[in-house]
């Protein structure tokens, strides 16, 4: 890269704004550690004009921008590969909330703002804006719509993507699109935001959106629900969507490991049910509606569970300090594989009618292919969507397991296929599945998706090395 070209970016967006020294470590790093991140600068530009005009003289230069929100996610997506000679692009002074549209329930902000910033906003206008997942007090919009994020709200709400009513990006050529329609019906033409949702920044940089709002639920019921298997938990999901008029939120399975693996690791110590049981759901169920009847609901449906064997015992939280700690059993999970020191982490979907023949399936093999191992799945039943991670057997060093990684993952990802599933079901693809995802999916759509990138990025410059590979 020139020095001129980087004199230019300077002027263009302010010299404090173009980091080239040790102040691009904050930028520049893989949340998994996997590969490392190698820009050759870090821009901070403040407004879409502002985005625009780097496109525009970057596309001119043929020099590749890697388009960063939070940085919190977990395939690589927005690390600057080594030898692309790419810039890495930080949205993260683009946090402007433009317009909240109470009567319209619609919020437009800018990709640079923090998720928990949007959830806030929407709360003190009384509505509420359901997408939520670990990584909220830092990830941004931007990031969240790029990898058209999940989270444990899916089940009632939808990924990010359907959260979305409009759309401004920023082209490869430097064009703006100003997409940014707050319409519930609008068919007028092929839907374009739906090209940019979940294309992980290689079709164009998105820089605003509208989304959608809802009313904000006024009674929630959470309870921490012990099953016997997985096919348990599935039955108890259809009984409890019947019976609470489809008013579940959340319906998240762990195995007995979140527990015990929250003693052993993370010294938490927390049972709250008076007899171990190898699986356990965590459902919550929400209503607009303030008052008893959502609590009957669950009640009843518990109930009628614990008479079929498909429940054995259950416990509700009573006081919001209960709701946050049923939550922390859930959430420690990817603490203790974090903390295990060697945990292969995978991120697959399955329809939800396959998932226990899935689980019984990949728990035998693994447990196959290395004794001792610890598998420890968990995840977005509500959806399909599994996190089964594995760690390493408790004797075993960090990194003799890891040497495994790919074997072990090549299984998971193995089953996932066989049972009708998908290798991402939301943390997308970015530079760590790229490869495999040329290997796995239908060449039909391996076809469509080069022609589209073809056609917006003839260039190539929006960020190299992700998704699709040369
Ligand atoms: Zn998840």
């Amino acid at each position: 890269m020139s020095d001129d070209l980087l004199s230019r970016l300077a002027d263009l967006i302010g010299p404090t704004h173009v980091l080239t020294g040790t102040d691009m470590e904050a930028y520049a790093f893989d949340q998994r550690k996997r590969h490392e991140s190698k820009p050759l600068a870090v821009l901070r530009p403040g407004s879409t004009e502002q985005v625009a005009a780097i496109v525009r003289l970057c596309a001119e230069a043929r020099v590749p921008l890697v388009p960063q929100g939070g940085n919190t996610g977990l395939v690589g997506g927005t690390i600057a590969v080594e030898g692309t000679g790419a810039l890495i692009l930080n949205l993260g002074r683009l946090n402007r909330i433009r317009v909240l549209d109470a009567a319209d329930y619609t919020i437009t902000a800018e990709a640079g703002c923090v998720l928990a910033d949007i959830q806030a906003a929407a709360e003190a206008a009384d509505r509420y804006f359901p997408l939520s997942l670990g990584a909220e007090g830092t990830c941004m919009l931007g990031g969240n719509l790029s990898s058209n994020a999940g989270g444990i709200l899916t089940l009632r709400y939808g990924n990010a993507r359907d959260l979305v009513l409009g759309l401004e990006v920023v082209l490869p050529d430097g064009r703006v699109w100003h997409g940014l329609r707050t319409l519930r019906k609008d068919n007028s033409g092929y839907d374009l935001k739906h090209l940019f949702l979940g294309a992980e920044g290689t079709l164009g940089i998105i820089t605003a959106a509208s989304l959608k709002l809802y009313p904000r639920p006024r009674q929630v019921e959470t309870a921490l629900v012990a099953v016997p298997d997985p096919a348990a938990a599935v039955t108890l999901l259809g009984l409890a969507r019947t019976g609470t008029g489809d008013s579940l939120s959340a319906f998240e399975l762990m195995p007995r490991f979140a527990i015990d693996g929250a003693r052993e690791i993370l010294g938490r110590d927390q049972d709250p049910l008076s007899a171990a049981s190898p699986w356990y759901v965590l459902m919550e169920a929400s209503s607009g509606m303030a008052g008893p009847l959502l609590r009957q609901q669950v009640e009843a449906v518990l109930e009628t569970a614990l008479e079929q064997a498909i429940v054995t015992d259950a416990i509700f939280a009573d006081s919001g300090e209960q709701v946050r700690k049923l939550w922390l059993i859930r959430e420690g999970l990817p603490e203790i594989g974090r903390k295990i020191g060697g945990a292969v982490h995978t991120d697959i979907s399955v329809p939800v009618s396959r998932i226990p023949d899935f689980l019984a399936a990949t728990l035998a093999a693994v447990a196959d292919y290395m004794p001792g191992i610890r598998p420890y799945p968990f995840g977005h039943v509500g959806d399909g969507n599994i996190h089964f991670n594995v760690g390493r057997p408790a004797d075993m060093e960090g990194a003799a397991y890891l040497a495994h990684a790919h074997a072990i993952t090549d299984l998971v990802h193995g089953q996932a296929l066989v049972h009708g599933g998908s290798i991402s079901a939301e943390h997308g693809i970015g530079n760590h599945k790229a490869d495999e995802l040329a290997r796995i999916k239908d060449p039909v759509e391996m076809d469509l998706m080069r022609a589209v990138k073809g056609l917006l990025d003839p260039a190539g410059i929006m960020n190299p090395g992700k998704v699709l590979l040369p």
